[in-house]
């Protein structure tokens, strides 16, 4: 019964000292694993701050990167607009070249009542190809009129249209010799109604043409019954002529053979508003000076 008793004390002190010895281990284990714990959690929290502070940063980058874009944006219209200014000026530097080497006086009224320098003559004349000149004598058109002409001339054969040139450039020496002649043979007051005065005749600037068929010849005033005729009031605007004294002008006698250049857009407008080129005041006139070649 003793020995029983023994036995039980021994292992019941064992078996306490046994968990007593568990009961550290396992605290000292949970004491560690409590420390991982905080650590981790330490961990985490720094690396929540260090994406936070990286967020920032690529919000503050990607503010930067626009605000360049913008100012990129601003430099870009200027460069534009100095570009644009560059250009206008360069147009405008164009347009006193253009209009400093067009002759004023293309556009100028020349009749009984306008005036042309005795001295004026055209520097560029140029000879008509013989094929359209009625007469042996040579006709001479200014340089820069002569591709209008030219065109004219082909375009009125395709249509079958017999267009003959009978007088072309005259000086003011040939003009007064003309006029002196027109007066011998029919007086003054009949000469005055179909033929200009020295410095007074559109023809003195080179631009200016008297059509007629080989039917006609000479006979300017059978001209008006001819299909040349109303092929030109249809057709001459297309290359830039107009009729200069159509009838009650107040000016000379209806010339319909008489036709003058003035530039494809200005023979456009006056053929689309029926209207003539004396009827235009000067100021508008000189308005088309301009692009009197252009095509
Ligand atoms: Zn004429």
């Amino acid at each position: 019964m003793k020995y029983w008793l023994y036995f039980l004390v021994i292992t019941s002190i064992i078996l306490l000292v046994t968990l007593a010895g568990m009961f550290i281990v396992f605290k000292e284990q949970y004491t560690l694993l409590e420390s991982s714990r905080d650590t981790l959690l330490q961990q985490n929290t720094e690396l929540l701050e260090e994406t936070i502070f990286q967020s920032n940063e690529i919000t503050r980058l990607q503010d930067q990167i626009q605000e360049l874009q913008e100012r990129l944006g601003d430099e870009i219209d200027k460069f534009d607009e100095l570009e644009d200014r560059v250009k206008d000026s360069l147009e405008t530097v164009e347009t006193f070249k253009k209009l400093s080497e067009t002759d004023p006086q293309l556009l100028q009224k020349y009749s009984k009542v306008y005036f042309l320098n005795e001295h004026y003559s055209p520097k560029d004349l140029e000879t008509i190809d013989h094929n359209h000149v009625l007469s042996p004598k040579q006709l001479k058109i200014k340089e820069q009129v002569a591709p209008f002409l030219d065109e004219l001339l082909e375009e009125a054969q395709d249509d079958d249209i017999d267009l003959q040139i009978l007088s072309a450039y005259r000086s003011f020496g040939i003009q007064a010799t003309i006029k002196q002649n027109y007066v011998l043979t029919y007086g003054a007051t009949a000469a005055n109604t179909f033929s200009a005065d020295q410095g007074y005749s559109e023809h003195q600037l080179g631009t200016t043409v008297d059509f007629t068929t080989k039917d006609v010849g000479g006979e300017l005033s059978r001209f008006q019954t001819t299909e040349a005729y109303e092929w030109l009031l249809d057709n001459a605007y297309k290359y830039g002529f107009t009729l200069s004294y159509p009838e009650n002008n107040a000016y000379y006698q209806f010339e319909p053979w008489h036709w003058r250049f003035v530039g494809k857009e200005l023979a456009k407008d006056l053929h689309r508003n029926d209207q003539h080129f004396y009827d235009l005041d000067q100021r508008k006139l000189n308005t088309y000076l301009i692009g009197i070649f252009d095509d």
